[in-house]
């Protein structure tokens, strides 16, 4: 009789969610905060206060360990599928043939399609909370945009979208889901803003970036006092929602004796790096393991493996206040790829301090070679990543092959971002052989 493996699928109750969420910036010493760009000086609440709300501008600063998650936040994550399972690619350690053993943690299973509806929900809530009934925000390949419009339907708040315009003119049924979930989507670059503007007459055929759609969103909150921003990754409080990602990771690998060797997520912005590998670094820096944790970035956008730590602006703009983080520079405007959740110049500041404090790791990869991960793992597990997510799965395949070399029995744990079944454009040029290199040196 065949007998299910007890890991094969590791699943929660959905009174597992976690009911606080974890705050890295609690343990990491010398954290530098945003600074205004005028005077120099660290920026107040009041620098926040056009495109924000007050519980989000609080919660961004906050330096307490745990934060209680908002029962109504709790409560509707049951109907984003969480908690969501922890997997063991059993099909693909087969093929590998390695002695590794490799789990992943499915962010997937969202309706949405990624982990980014953990966050949109806090901040639909808060914004709500505030009295806030209209928001705006930048996508870069949808999964952002996807999430805050739904969401923000639980909310009744009305969401403008301005959307990176290579991925609107790539991902076109993405714009679909947005406005069939009832949002305004606009393809940024766009006429709407003074900046989208002057973009488009100093660079007509620009294909924008994360930076410039940004710029965009901010601009319109901030010319609105009845409008706010929001934001998808970045942000300290973007990490500390998605933390539920890591905190029910916890769970499960301790309901499963897992001990893991290696984390491993991909990181743009950083949100799901971040949500799925905090609260294992609260363990290390407590001495409790000694897990190795990788980023996995793009060739096109490499901010961690050949960005510089300074102060930087968030948006191509230069509106945002500065902040401490892994940059490429504010003006970089990465190469056109299919992970365009992952096309942003800089990094999260906390996943940048984590870096700078040798909490974890980075490696940087090629879009035809995360491709071909992807393909690989929806050969074997059957399912298709999101192009983001194969960055994650490229790493933790050439890990496996690494154990593999040097015969060593490594558990490896990432985690699957989002699938990518809006993303099948780029898998047939991958098929078809007409998929481009992404790196920045070609
Ligand atoms: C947005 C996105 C990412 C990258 O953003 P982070 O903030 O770095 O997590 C990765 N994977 C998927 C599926 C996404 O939608």
């Amino acid at each position: 009789m065949f007998m299910i493996p007890k890991d094969a699928r590791i699943t929660l109750d959905p009174e597992e969610i976690p009911k606080q969420w974890y705050n890295l910036a609690a343990d990491l010493p010398d954290l530098k905060p945003p600074l205004n760009p005028a005077t120099g000086k660290p920026a107040t609440a009041e620098d926040f206060a056009t495109i924000f709300c007050k519980p989000i501008i609080e919660q961004e600063a906050s330096t307490k360990r745990f934060i209680d998650i908002p029962e109504e936040v709790r409560d509707n994550l049951i109907f984003l599928n969480r908690p969501a399972p922890m997997q063991r690619a059993y099909h693909l350690e087969k093929f590998l043939k390695t002695p590794a053993k490799i789990y992943f943690k499915r962010e997937d299973m969202s309706p949405l399609g990624s982990h980014k509806g953990n966050t949109a929900l806090a901040q639909a809530y808060y914004n709500a909370e505030a009295g806030i009934h209209m928001l705006t925000t930048e996508t870069g390949a949808g999964q952002w945009g996807t999430a805050l419009s739904m969401v923000s339907n639980l909310f009744d708040i009305d969401t403008t979208v301005f959307m990176v315009k290579g991925s609107y003119n790539q991902k076109p049924f993405r714009r679909t889901l947005m406005e069939m979930y009832g949002a305004k989507c606009y393809a940024s670059p766009s006429e709407y803003t003074d900046f989208g503007k002057r973009i488009l007459k100093e660079h007509p055929d620009t294909t924008g970036s994360l930076g410039i759609a940004i710029s965009e969103a901010c601009e319109m909150a901030a010319k609105d006092e009845h409008t706010c921003y929001a934001l998808g990754s970045v942000m300290n409080h973007v990490m500390l929602h998605q933390t539920t990602i890591g905190l029910e990771s916890m769970l499960q690998m301790e309901k499963a004796d897992i001990t893991p060797d290696y984390m491993i997520a991909c990181a743009g912005g950083g949100s799901n790096f971040a949500g799925f590998t905090f609260p294992m670094m609260y363990e290390k820096i407590r001495g409790k393991s000694e897990c190795q944790i990788i980023a996995a970035e793009p060739k096109a956008s490499p901010s961690l493996t050949e960005g510089e730590f300074k102060y930087d602006f968030g948006d191509t703009a230069g509106m945002t206040p500065m902040i401490m983080m892994y940059t490429l520079g504010h003006d970089f405007i990465p190469k056109s790829i299919h992970a365009g959740g992952l096309r942003y110049h800089g990094m999260s500041p906390l996943v940048s301090a984590a870096y700078d404090q040798g909490l974890m790791t980075a490696k940087s990869y090629d879009q035809p070679d995360t491709f071909h991960a992807g393909v690989t793992f929806a050969r074997t597990e059957g399912i298709v990543p999101a192009p983001e997510s194969c960055h994650a799965i490229k790493a933790a395949i050439d890990t496996a092959l690494e154990c593999k070399a040097r015969n060593e029995e490594k558990t490896i744990v990432f985690c699957l971002s989002g699938h990518g079944f809006l993303d099948l454009y780029g898998y047939q040029q991958y098929m078809d052989g007409t998929l481009p290199s992404s790196s920045i040196d070609e």
